[in-house]
């Protein structure tokens, strides 16, 4: 890509070294190693066997009366190209100086140092050639289809820039082998973003909160000190330790509990191995006061499900009025839908990133709360048997022009689909999978909580069955019980031969007989 908007256009120059001197490998690598000790960077360094021709007349087209002579020895051997930019000045300057005067007998005298005075021998073999100024290195950069080089922008911290990785650290936390990932998500778009900070009090092991604490001591003081000089207060000299704690602070700041991304790069390398693995696979949702406090899976999950339920109740209410109150009671508040990680992917996949491959939080919260209005009301249609388009929601109406719509940025924002992702999905192919290993027990699909109860239940039921004495039997559920009878009774027993679960019954032949015993007595 020549021009990319996440990035910076760097100022640069054209270079050139001419065939006499490419011949020289320990010359050339002379002339890189000055051009490297005056600041410069170089870029795109190639070495082409032969220019064409009219790219020598493009790059020297300024110079006609030489043009025969600069054309056959250009043309002559092999050439050394490159791009050069600095950080700090302008490199067309800075090489223009490296490299002198035209003439090289002009530029000895000007400056022995200068490269065409050291190794040029004359006017056409001056050996080196410098754009002179951005428009003609602009043209000559182009001419040999050199990319513009670009600046890399420095990484920052930045609490509102999210990474999929970042967020997937909150949504797939290592300790949940099930986390219910979609509600996390709903939850880190209403109160995120999502962040990589840690508790010294819930995050970290006893030695190492230590560790942290006494960094966000250091933390909390510089952060007074700077407070202070901004308020013009003077910074008194260091009470000793006796007098310390009697001085009033001019500046209050409430006390900091959470280590962030430089705190916890400053002493990674002192915390233990748990704890290091804890910074590296989890990020969490902040809370509480002063947003010092982190929240907890089981915070986490009940705010989960009063948000489901206040939705669910809006609904409810527009479609079955004051009905709602009743049926709200009833219904299971866990989110039915289930996203994969490649479909909350396919999620953002419009969305821009910055160089670092970082969403910015305010487009994933507009995704994802558009995608949370789509799957509620999927999940309403089931509830009330009712399908979408003739819901009397007001929510779902929309007069917005399409463009407005499709830009994350706009209140508008929609996404041009009325079912949730799980439902619409396609699944990969899974026909051409090679089958020539036995399926090992690893590569089963993972099931969901409820799935995975169900199939543990007809497992059970499968081998195993309920054994009970007959007086018992009526207080059992009687689907799959086998009654326990005592093997030397035979019919003169208790009971007799035509007894089964059936005749359990009331009237039953069992009863029947049992009368006419008592009547007999
Ligand atoms: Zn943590
Ligand atoms: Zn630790
Ligand atoms: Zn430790």
């Amino acid at each position: 890509m020549l021009f990319d908007p996440k990035q910076e256009n760097l100022p640069y120059t054209f270079a050139l070294i001419k065939p006499d001197t490419t011949l020289k490998p320990n010359v050339v690598q002379e002339v890189v190693n000055k051009i490297e000790a005056a600041g410069l960077t170089i870029k795109n360094f190639v070495q082409v066997q032969q220019l064409y021709r009219e790219e020598v007349l493009n790059l020297f087209y300024k110079q006609q009366k030489y043009m025969d002579e600069i054309m056959t020895y250009m043309l002559s051997g092999e050439c050394v190209m490159f791009l050069l930019c600095h950080e700090t000045e302008n490199p067309i300057l800075v090489w223009k100086k490296m490299i002198g005067n035209k003439d090289p007998i002009e530029a000895k005298k000007a400056d022995p140092q200068s490269l065409r005075g050291i190794y040029g021998t004359s006017i056409i073999k001056n050996e080196f050639h410098g754009s002179d100024d951005p428009f003609s290195a602009n043209k000559e950069r182009d001419i040999f289809k050199f990319p513009i080089p670009q600046k890399i922008p420095d990484f920052k911290f930045d609490k509102m820039l999210v990474s999929l990785e970042t967020l997937f650290k909150f949504l797939y936390p290592p300790n949940l082998e099930h986390s219910n990932a979609l509600e996390r998500l709903d939850i880190f778009a209403i109160y995120g973003p999502c962040v990589n900070y840690h508790s010294v009090d819930q995050c970290l092991c006893r030695e190492c909160a230590l560790v942290g604490k006494e960094h966000l001591e250091g933390v909390r003081e510089s952060l007074i000190a700077s407070e202070q000089t901004k308020l013009g207060i003077k910074i008194r000299p260091q009470p000793t330790t006796a007098t310390k704690t009697q001085l009033p602070q001019r500046v209050q700041l409430p006390p900091i509990r959470l280590l962030k991304e430089e705190d916890i790069k400053q002493i990674y390398q002192s915390l233990c191995e748990k704890c290091q693995f804890h910074c590296n696979g989890y990020a969490h949702l902040q809370g509480g006061r002063n947003m010092q406090h982190i929240m907890t899976d089981q915070e986490l999950n009940t705010l989960a499900k009063e948000m489901n339920k206040q939705e669910i109740l809006e609904l409810l209410y527009s479609e079955k009025g004051n009905a709602a109150n009743v049926m709200i009671e009833t219904i299971d508040l866990n989110e039915p839908n289930h996203y994969t990680k490649e479909m909350i992917q396919l999620l953002f996949q419009e969305l821009e990133t910055d160089y670092y491959n970082r969403f910015k939080f305010y487009h994933l919260q507009n995704v994802i709360l558009e995608d949370r209005r789509i799957r509620m009301n999927a999940w309403m249609s089931i509830l009330i048997n009712k399908p979408i388009h003739r819901f009397k929601n007001p929510k779902l109406v929309c007069k917005v022009p399409p463009e407005m719509r499709k830009n994350p940025e706009s209140i508008h924002y929609t996404i041009n689909r009325i079912l949730p992702l799980n439902q619409t999905y396609k699944k990969k192919d899974i026909t051409k999978m090679p089958l020539d290993f036995p399926p090992n027990l690893a590569d089963k699909e993972k099931l969901n909580p409820n799935e995975e109860k169900l199939a543990l239940l007809k497992k059970l039921h499968r081998d195993t069955h309920h054994m009970v004495e007959i007086q018992d039997a009526k207080k059992v559920v009687s689907n799959g019980v086998y009654l326990l009878r005592k093997y030397n009774d035979g019919r003169n027993g208790e009971w007799d031969n035509y007894s089964s679960l059936k005749a359990m019954n009331r009237g039953s032949y069992v009863n029947y007989e049992e009368k006419k015993r008592k009547e007999k007595l």
